[in-house]
């Protein structure tokens, strides 16, 4: 059978905002100024304004974000910066990137997120920063990273690419930490029509410095301060993301009622492990992950029923190619492994109808 519910459909998020979206455009057309204009200074301003932080500085990619905030801060050749096994690449990469060496470390069996009882025990003399990542949407034990960071001085940065408007005993993403990097890589929460990021903090020298970086050194056009490459948030970029972050609350409230209703339908299936929201944390959905036994047969049966799911992420970093110069090895990093061999990402996006999230658990009933 053909798929009938896509994982999922961009499309949808723009018919929904078809007549805002022109007008985005129309606006920055006749500006005629497609980079660095006021489009990207508002949107800027609404972000931090959003997630009740002092400064934004919108990037080409959440790659980027994560990467220049090293780079703000010194982290290069010769240092570690800790990182969890279960993450996109992307955030092993902005540290390969930098020169510095990512050191994984396991995760939690129920959250999927950084086990900080791990750190201590990868601590080096060389480890200069931690980045946990909110994974799925859920926040990462931010505090308690803090705390291990204070004591041996590290760097906090939070990946929050998949958990916009998240909340951590009641703080948004990004307070505690040194700063945090956020993706609008299509499929995310808050997603563009192409590439785009942003760095958000509360430093204002770190923001000053990102801004350099970003583009050519400069603080003021044609003067390079330091060397720098490329990588901006564009006008008609920051233009849609300014008309979707003004339905990002509906839309998570959609995300986080589909949730609820999938954990409730799906209570009594044994053979599923369900994704568990630690105390105090305030998830956003960007994923909705399941654990089965018999994970690539059960996709291929939810297939079969027309619903489409996607598997993040499998292999996970450590264990692609790219990072076996490093040493790693299945085996390295055993919760992680066990739990990405098992995992299967259902269809969770506001744009779902109810029909369609019934569709998705009467099929996940008869699968399982
Ligand atoms: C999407 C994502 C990134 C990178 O974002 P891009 O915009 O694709 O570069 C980083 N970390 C995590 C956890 C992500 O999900």
């Amino acid at each position: 059978m053909a798929e009938e519910l896509p994982f999922f459909d961009a499309r949808r998020e723009a018919v929904e905002l078809e007549t805002e979206l022109a007008e985005a455009f129309r606006r920055v057309a006749a500006s005629g100024r497609y980079v660095l204009g006021e489009e990207v200074t508002a949107f800027e301003r609404e972000l931090a304004a959003y997630l009740g932080r002092r400064h934004c500085v919108g990037v080409g990619n959440g790659l980027d974000a994560l990467r220049l905030v090293l780079l703000a801060y010194g982290v290069g050749p010769g240092d570690e910066v800790i990182v969890p096994a279960y993450t996109a690449v992307a955030t092993w990469m902005a540290v390969s990137l930098s020169g510095a060496v990512p050191v994984g470390v396991d995760v939690d069996r129920r959250t999927y997120n950084i086990d900080v009882t791990c750190v201590a025990a990868s601590l080096t003399r060389r480890t200069r920063a931690v980045i946990p990542v909110d994974i799925f949407g859920q926040p990462a034990d931010v505090d308690a990273v803090t705390e291990i960071a204070a004591e041996h001085d590290l760097l906090v940065i939070e990946d929050a690419a998949q958990a916009i408007g998240s909340l951590r005993n009641g703080h948004t993403v990004g307070s505690g930490a040194a700063a945090a990097a956020l993706s609008f890589y299509p499929t995310k929460n808050l997603g563009a029509v192409g590439d785009g990021g942003a760095v958000v903090t509360d430093d204002a020298e770190l923001a000053a410095t990102v801004r350099m970086l970003r583009s050519y050194g400069w603080r003021t056009r044609g003067n390079s301060e330091i060397i720098a490459g490329n990588t901006r948030l564009d006008e008609l970029q920051a233009s849609i993301l300014r008309v979707k972050l003004a339905r990002l609350d509906r839309w998570t409230a959609r995300r986080r009622a589909i949730a609820k209703r999938y954990l409730q339908a799906f209570a009594g299936l044994d053979s599923l492990q369900l994704p568990e929201v630690a105390s105090g944390m305030d998830a956003v959905w960007h994923l909705f992950v399941v654990g089965h036994s018999n994970r690539d047969t059960l996709s291929e049966m939810l297939a079969r029923r027309g619903v489409g799911t996607l598997v993040h992420y499998d292999p996970l970093p450590h264990l692609t190619p790219a990072y076996q110069a490093l040493g790693w090895r299945a085996g390295s990093l055993p919760v992680a492994e066990w739990l990405a061999k098992r995992s299967l990402s259902l269809p969770l996006t506001p744009h779902l109808a109810d029909e369609e999230v019934e569709a998705v658990i009467s099929a996940v009933r008869a699968a399982v």
